[in-house]
């Protein structure tokens, strides 16, 4: 089984910077029969990048494909035999920089793509040493994600940036988070031939969909995303919709 993937259109926007963004995909919320995602929200879980693209295409008549049972087989195997899959994932992770070398990409790292896992607690032998994490274990490479989870325990990790996520709910959380030094990753109701917002909440917009490589960002920024998929339909408050907020202020 491989654990990492490449090529979405967002990622390879990436490469046009020098960049190869490996992204693991695992089944998000309680999908595997294991919670992923503990700060999910009743409108990240129905707006979820999980049935983007071909994670979405579902024959007729039928509610999964192979891409969402393969997401799942891997989410069962995180859960159920961590250290085979810790050792399969630095395995993944080592050719992974073998091939970007041979690309002459730089490889970045995504453990997150559909999931909200703290991966700063778990350990991983890598040359038969033992390290805390999988960022400690490849000090050389850098790694980031989204997050909902507040507090995270990752300053002391210098190769691992973490965007929080706005979504449903979550106000206070973005608030602490903004205070925190986190930029906030914000989905905004608008179509992909609109400019992003100026400013949001009083802070200046970043667009967050001209790559996906989020440790780049300035700091201190909103960072915007259009809604896609799913989300363009969502009322559960997930989407923001900066115009009618600004018609209304
Ligand atoms: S937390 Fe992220 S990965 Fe999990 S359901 Fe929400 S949008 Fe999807």
């Amino acid at each position: 089984m491989k654990l990492l993937s490449t090529g979405n259109p967002k990622i390879l926007k990436g490469t046009k910077q020098g960049y190869n963004t490996y992204i693991l995909h695992l089944a998000p919320y309680n999908l595997s029969g294991y919670q992923t995602c503990p700060k999910a929200t009743a409108g990240c879980a129905a707006a979820c990048l999980n049935t983007a693209g071909r994670g979405g295409m579902f024959k007729k008549g039928e509610t999964t494909n192979v891409i969402q049972q393969a997401r799942i087989r891997k989410t069962q195997f995180f859960f159920e035999e961590r250290n085979g899959f810790m050792e399969w994932l630095v395995a993944d992770i080592e050719k992974a920089i073998k091939q970007s070398a041979r690309l002459n990409l730089i490889p970045v790292f995504r453990l997150n793509g559909t999931s909200d896992l703290s991966f700063e607690k778990y350990s991983v032998i890598r040359n038969g040493v033992q390290y805390d994490n999988v960022f400690f274990a490849f000090p050389e490479v850098q790694f980031y994600d989204y997050t909902k989870v507040l507090g995270r325990k990752i300053k002391h990790i210098p190769n691992y940036h973490l965007t929080f996520s706005a979504a449903d709910g979550n106000d206070s959380d973005v608030v602490k988070a903004i205070e925190q030094g986190y930029n906030v990753a914000t989905v905004f109701g608008i179509k992909k031939t609109e400019p992003m917002p100026a400013t949001y909440n009083g802070r200046e917009v970043f667009n967050g969909d001209d790559s996906d490589l989020r440790f780049l960002d300035p700091k201190g920024v909103i960072v915007g995303l259009y809604a896609k998929g799913k989300a363009k339909k969502d009322t559960t408050g997930f989407v923001k919709y900066p115009t009618i907020m600004m018609m209304a202020a």
